[in-house]
């Protein structure tokens, strides 16, 4: 048997030792009203997780018993970012194709006299409820009779009420410690067609009846859900136990996930679509899995980040910076390096014509990878940041007195700079030392460091986008902390080796890790900053 990793497959090994269960089947439930986001990947890669470690099954379940914010625009997106992240479920079904059957259990609950139907408002119920020190009070309809309130049930369903004048109430105790076991409201009216099943129905089953039924339906044995589902779990059992299902899934709860700097709530990502703040759900900066996908991450790093932060009953925020080492750990090993500048500054050897070529390795930790040709020429790019007329101390790039190597070229040597009427340095001019190549006889001359360029002569113009996160340091409401720079347009400058098709990913040497834009063509070469080179997880630790 496999060792534990956590407290769920130990649950799990200990149902198969005992024989509870020989198969196991978990599932994964999206509401289909928004996009999956870095929260439902941790969800997904723990119920997809178990069903492969344990040779079992996971479905996929479009929870969609709420007719008035899903669409199957949410649906096709949900089911795209599971397969990018490397899943497959073995059923899809959606929760309304339960709808008949739920239907049955209501009246079975209303024929055992478990169920009635109450005309009271919503305000009231709320207000009749009690509160976590005092009992609720009875509803004046709780002891309708059984024929009484199948033929209002029905009346319901036929749709001769209008929204919220009647419910179907679950008769359960008003005086139970636990508040969701006062009588919830188990089917309520709501006269909005419904994305597959139309102008059926008129009256919805609500999510905590709903969701132990589908789970019951299906099979599943364990259901995994988030925290704050913990004290709906008598009411789940109870749902289960009282409409005569056999087969019993056992709710389990974990860890919601939080990341700093991050908003992770679906109502608060559309809010942020619906106002333009960002582009789309697909925003290279939203925390959706199609955001990152845009952005440049991988299934991969966002999966060993779902494993590195573990399964726990404990909420808690994981730092941002995790996410990123995970990718960054990741391109590391797999982009190919290239040589970009994002803040173009001239570069004129003075002592040089012509042009020659050089080989550079494409990855210095995959010896598979390949080289590629480099150009050198009179006329360079550098990036403006790595010239100094007044440098700061230790400061180890290009300066008057200084040398510095040209990464997979030459040495060069500062000789002056030409300036515009306001004193501005438009170009620099240098000497290149002959021979100083690598493996030339002046190879090991003296340097202050090593600095990319680009020949100007091939450069490529790009666009280069740099993001930050949505949110601002700190703690407290998103809305006071809304960071109002989130993107920076970079016009660069980058060598031709980088003028690759959308998706691919590299390192720009010394800078990041890039992707080609999924919009970026051949005449309008776009990059996304994926992740800095700088790893501010590590250095915390
Ligand atoms: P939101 O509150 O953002 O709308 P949700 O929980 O309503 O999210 P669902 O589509 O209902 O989203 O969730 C599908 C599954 O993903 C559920 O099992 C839910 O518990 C899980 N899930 C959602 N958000 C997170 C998160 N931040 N961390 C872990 N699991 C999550
Ligand atoms: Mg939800």
């Amino acid at each position: 048997m496999e060792v534990s990793t956590n407290f769920i497959e130990e649950i799990i090994d200990n149902d198969l030792e005992t024989g509870k269960h020989d198969e196991i089947v978990t599932r994964f439930p999206p509401e289909p009203n928004g996009y999956l986001h870095i929260g439902h990947a941790k969800s997904i890669c723990i119920n997809f997780g178990i069903k492969e470690k344990y040779h079992g099954r996971c479905n996929l379940r479009f929870d969609d018993t709420n007719p008035a914010k899903e669409d199957v625009e949410y649906v096709n997106s949900i089911k795209e970012d599971i397969e990018w992240l490397g899943f497959k479920w073995d059923n899809l079904y959606y929760g309304s194709d339960y709808f008949d059957k739920m239907y049955e259990c209501a009246e079975l609950l209303i024929n055992k006299g478990l169920a009635y139907v109450c005309d009271l408002s919503a305000e009231e119920i709320k207000n009749t409820r009690g509160t976590l020190t005092e009992p609720g009070v009875n509803s004046p309809y709780r002891d309708r009779t059984v024929e009484e309130n199948l033929k209002l049930f029905r009346e319901m369903k036929e749709g001769k009420y209008a929204d919220g004048e009647k419910v179907l109430r679950a008769k359960i105790d008003m005086a139970s410690p636990n508040i969701n076991m006062r009588d919830p409201v188990i089917y309520r009216i709501c006269h909005v067609p419904h994305h597959r099943t139309g102008d059926k129905w008129v009256i919805y089953p609500m999510y905590d009846f709903a969701h132990p039924l589908e789970d019951a339906i299906e099979g599943i044995t364990h259901s995994i859900c988030t925290l704050e589902f913990e004290a709906h779990r008598p009411l789940y059992d109870w749902v289960v136990n009282n409409c005569d299902f056999v087969n019993k899934p056992r709710q389990i709860e974990f860890a919601r996930l939080n990341i700093t700097r991050t908003i992770m709530s679906k109502r608060y990502l559309k809010s942020l679509v619906d106002n333009g703040t960002v582009t789309g759900w697909d925003d290279p900066r939203m925390p959706t899995i199609s955001g990152l996908r845009k952005r440049g991450y991988t299934p991969s790093a966002i999966r060993d980040f779902c494993s590195r932060i573990g399964v726990a009953k404990a909420n808690s925020e994981v730092e941002s910076s995790l996410l990123e080492h995970c990718v960054r750990e990741e391109l590391n090993e797999t982009a190919n390096r290239g040589m970009a500048v994002l803040n173009p500054l001239k570069v004129i050897v003075d002592n040089y014509e012509g042009s020659e070529t050089f080989v550079v390795t494409n990855n210095p930790n995959d010896e598979n990878a390949g080289s590629h040709e480099i150009t050198f020429s009179k006329e360079l790019f550098i990036d403006k940041d790595d010239f100094s007329l007044n440098p700061p101390p230790k400061y180890k790039r290009l300066m008057p007195g200084g040398k510095v190597r040209l990464r997979g070229a030459y040495i060069i040597e500062y000789k002056g700079v030409d300036e515009d009427e306001n004193g501005n340095v438009v170009a620099v001019h240098v000497d290149y030392i002959p021979d100083s190549q690598s493996g030339g006889t002046m190879a090991k001359e003296k340097v202050k460091g090593v600095i990319q360029y680009v020949d100007a002569q091939t450069a490529k113009d790009a666009t280069i986008r740099m993001y930050d996160y949505l949110l601002l340091d700190g703690e407290g409401d998103f809305n006071d902390r809304i960071n109002e720079n989130t993107i920076e347009i970079f016009n660069g400058k980058v060598e031709p080796y980088l003028v690759q098709k959308p998706y691919t990913r590299f390192q720009f040497m010394r800078v990041g890790y890039f992707m080609v834009a999924d919009e970026s063509t051949e005449d309008n070469l776009i990059f996304n900053n994926i992740v800095n080179l700088k790893d501010s997880f590590n250095s915390k630790k």
